[in-house]
């Protein structure tokens, strides 16, 4: 599993064309070798980003956000969930101000 070296983050996504990025702390760094399996995976999750943060914002379903992920991205089903996961996080603040934090932090727990 691929960790920020700052601040040890697990969230680590590709940032187009060459670096990691960690959003949680906004390191960078470059892209090493490594399994290339992976960076297709987090290119697609990159370009979906916006289709499935609308979908987890309509409703934080982690067993629907992960079929999306799976179908949009290719990912496999332990990959999937820890796709959706992220998004989840990721939107937090926002389904907070809709009165769905509690469900969606529930929907985190049991993904
Ligand atoms: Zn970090």
């Amino acid at each position: 599993m691929l960790t920020c070296p700052k601040c040890g983050s697990q969230d680590v996504m590709v940032a187009p064309p060459n670096n990691y990025v960690c959003p949680r702390c906004g390191h960078t760094w470059d892209i090493g070798s490594l399994d290339s399996g992976w960076i297709e995976e987090e290119a697609k999750v990159y370009r979906t980003w916006g289709e499935l943060v609308d979908d987890a914002l309509r409703s934080p379903d982690c067993e629907t956000l992960a079929r999306r992920v799976a179908e949009l991205v290719g990912a496999d089903e332990r990959r999937a969930r820890q796709i959706a996961r992220r998004i989840l996080r990721e939107v937090m603040e926002e389904l907070r101000l809709k009165g769905l934090g509690e469900r969606a932090l529930r929907e985190i727990e049991r993904c």
